[in-house]
């Protein structure tokens, strides 16, 4: 089967609505409805301005967390029907700056997907271990832990980000080995929780330091059908240029 390329940008804590709307103008000219998935996840406070822009294009609109409740005393915090209000289709959760800055645990991640898709968003699951778990052979056992939960998802609203922590914002990504290893593994355990059939279809993104230069050769490898891209989206010309590399993986048949 062919999984459908799904490229996110995470624009972090960068980009006000100015930026967001200049940005977005320049990128929506180069985006085709039938090439990759094309999600940017802006802060919270540009959402609004960006959904005005990307209404009806192909681009999807995704929020970088939400809360797991639906709604109450969260000071602070946003709901998943508050961003699906806004416009938002996507959500990351369980990102690892979350899970290294404001004490997201791997249950807390899963509990703020299952949210997200009750307010019928795609939650983009981010898993990955750090540098000490990757010297100590922890790896896989790092990815069965963060993946317990998967069980209480729903797969046809969902994708995985493998995000190595040591590869994140540091501009030494995962080879593609590494890349598909990991990516085999977390399929495997998409089969154990929701059968062959789902887990084929689910799509697995890579990130961590993905670039121009190198995104062609990690989308070569057989479960790699993405990338959740951190510092290179904010530069309109590199995220372009990614998804153009991802609609090159398009044609191969896999
Ligand atoms: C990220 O923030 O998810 C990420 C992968 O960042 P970068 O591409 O900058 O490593």
């Amino acid at each position: 089967m062919t999984r459908r390329p799904l490229i996110a940008g995470n624009w972090k804590m960068h980009g006000d609505c100015a930026w967001t709307q200049s940005y977005l103008e320049q990128l929506l000219p180069q985006v085709e409805a039938n090439g990759p998935e094309v999600v940017v996840c802006p802060p919270f406070t540009a959402l609004a301005a960006a959904a005005v822009i990307v209404v009806g294009s192909p681009v999807a609109l995704g929020a970088q967390n939400c809360h797991w409740e639906d709604k109450g005393a969260f000071t602070g915090e946003v709901s998943a029907a508050m961003l699906a209000e806004v416009g938002a289709s996507w959500v990351l959760v369980g990102h690892s700056e979350r899970r290294q800055y404001f004490g997201e645990t791997d249950e807390t991640a899963v509990s703020r997907a299952a949210a997200a898709q009750r307010a019928r968003l795609g939650a983009i699951l981010c898993v990955g271990e750090t540098l000490a778990q990757r010297q100590g052979g922890e790896t896989l056992a790092v990815l069965e832990r963060q993946t317990r939960g998967l069980g209480g998802l729903d797969p046809a609203r969902l994708a995985i980000a493998y995000e190595p922590v040591w590869a994140i914002g540091t501009g030494h990504n995962a080879t593609p080995s590494q890349a598909q290893q990991a990516h085999a593994f977390l399929r495997q355990r998409a089969r154990e929780h929701f059968g062959d059939e789902a887990a084929r279809h689910l799509r697995i993104l890579y990130g961590g330091s993905v670039k121009p230069g190198n995104v062609a050769e990690l989308l070569a490898e057989e479960d790699v059908d993405g990338a959740l891209v951190g510092g290179a989206s904010l530069d309109v010309a590199g995220f372009s240029a990614i998804i153009q590399a991802a609609a090159g993986r398009m044609t191969s048949t896999r």
